[in-house]
């Protein structure tokens, strides 16, 4: 047994007596309690019993560089000493938020005119929407307002970024989504392929469809269709082959917006330093955060074209500013510590490191079709979703009831191994900076875990 059990005044009993646990089922968690991190050493992390684990999900599929990259501390306390805070409000800002805007201007998948800066990714998708609303009022076109996100799709957790999100369990009992926003289909082919249909058919049926859900809407009130390149919180699902080709030039032809949601996929995570390069997208806005900082420091950007740009000066000269804003956006902290990374990634070369390395886990991954719970496993670089069923000639998942993929998911924490069950897929995205024997060991923990649950 690896938990310890609950001692008066621990902290997971003060744990459970004074916080509210995120994204958590809250009367569980009341009566069980969870697992307290206390340390961190590359790509292992330390509960406070000690335990070690593998975080085979970077934290939130986001500590590119582990959990004890010296480096960024030394560049946050040395932003500290020099100016531990400014804006970027009313005229103001600071030095490194400028030199962050440049650098992150100067790797853009396209090219792309500013870049805005937030505290997270929901925020950065927020404002992305704001300014897709901001941007039809000032260029004449009020009635282009509504949004297309996809089913299963995650943006964040702002009332529009989960609006655009297509996760009903956000949405029920919070009164979301707002009634701008629709949902496209699923694009996991694993999943939901008609007998026989190849990937490039499956990607035509998925892009007819949108394009079906456009007409019905009207084209002149669809103002921008937002997706991931890879969807992270929807299981890790990589698209079928041909499905953004086949989407964007539906997007071009009724004027719609495309928003690019780099979140998890930005700094390298498949294999290119965006997923954006990765598939071929073209977008109008990108979104970025969590390997941005490497997660050290809470940041997002949002990086928008010039068209848009010249669109929101207009309008702000109209009424006078442009009137969006938060306290610690462009925090020269956060800009700080986001530089060094974006420095580490480049000095150690962290994109070739992932092309490298993903061979293992992916392969090793692969290799795990053959276990009796596995009925696919894909991925690309360094992220991967494995889906378990319950009858795999017939593609038949377990009843969610049972759990399967809560059960694996503890099974593989009791081996030393975190790892996150979306339903019944289980998603890996460890940190970029895995060695090779360290993916072998993943993979091996992760048969370990499955042998366990089954
Ligand atoms: N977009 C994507 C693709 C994400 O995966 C996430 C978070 O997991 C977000 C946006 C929201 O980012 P944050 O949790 O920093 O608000």
């Amino acid at each position: 047994m690896m938990f310890s059990p609950t001692l008066p005044n621990s902290y997971d009993a003060r744990d459970r007596a004074s916080l509210i646990h995120q994204q958590t089922d809250l009367k569980a968690y009341r009566d069980d309690g969870g697992t307290l991190m206390k340390r961190g050493e590359g790509i292992w992390v330390f509960d406070e019993s000690g335990n070690r684990y593998l975080e085979a999900m970077a934290g939130l599929w986001s500590a590119s560089l582990g959990f004890s990259e010296k480096r960024l501390a030394e560049a946050a306390y040395k932003q500290m000493l020099e100016l531990p805070y400014y804006h970027t409000f009313f005229g103001k800002g600071n030095l490194p938020s400028v030199d962050l805007a440049e650098k992150l201007l100067s790797i853009a998948p396209k090219p792309m005119s500013k870049v805005l800066f937030q505290c997270s990714g929901s925020e950065a998708n927020d404002a992305a929407i704001k300014l897709v609303w901001y941007y039809h009022n000032a260029i004449g076109k009020p009635e282009k307002k509504k949004i297309i996100g996809r089913v299963r799709g995650y943006h964040g957790n702002t009332v529009a970024s989960v609006s655009a999100s297509g996760q009903p369990h956000m949405h029920s009992d919070f009164d979301v989504p707002l009634p701008m926003f629709r949902h496209a289909d699923n694009p996991n082919y694993y999943r939901f392929h008609e007998d026989g249909e190849s990937e490039e058919d499956f990607s035509s049926r998925m892009a007819a469809n949108l394009e079906a859900l456009i007409l019905a809407e009207g084209p002149e009130t669809v103002a921008a269709f937002i997706a991931e390149p890879v969807q992270g919180g929807g299981g890790a699902i990589t698209p079928p082959a041909g499905y953004f080709d086949k989407i964007q030039p539906i997007l071009r032809k009724y004027d719609i917006l495309f928003l690019v949601d780099e979140v998890i996929c930005g700094f390298g995570r498949t294999g290119n330093l965006w997923g954006s390069e990765t598939y071929g997208l073209v977008p109008d806005m990108v979104s970025c955060a969590k390997a941005l900082s490497a997660s050290y420091q809470p940041i997002s950007a949002l990086m928008i074209s010039e068209p848009i740009y010249e669109a929101l000066v207009s309008e702000s000269d109209k009424l006078g500013s442009f009137g969006h804003g938060y306290t610690y956006g462009g925090h020269p902290v956060a800009c700080a510590v986001a530089l060094e990374t974006l420095r580490i990634y480049e000095e150690r070369d962290i994109v070739g490191h992932v092309r490298r390395v993903s061979p293992v886990m992916q392969e090793g991954f692969k290799a795990l079709e053959d276990h009796p719970l596995v009925g696919n496993a894909r991925g690309v670089g360094l992220i991967a979703g494995v889906e378990l069923m319950a009858d795999k000639a017939a593609r038949q998942p377990f009843d969610p009831a049972r759990k399967v993929g809560t059960l694996v998911q503890g099974k593989c924490q009791e081996v030393g191994l975190i790892v996150r069950a979306i339903g019944d897929r289980i998603a890996f995205t460890p940190p970029l900076i895995i060695t090779d024997d360290e993916a072998a060991e993943m993979c091996s923990r992760f048969a370990k875990g499955l042998d366990a649950a089954w």
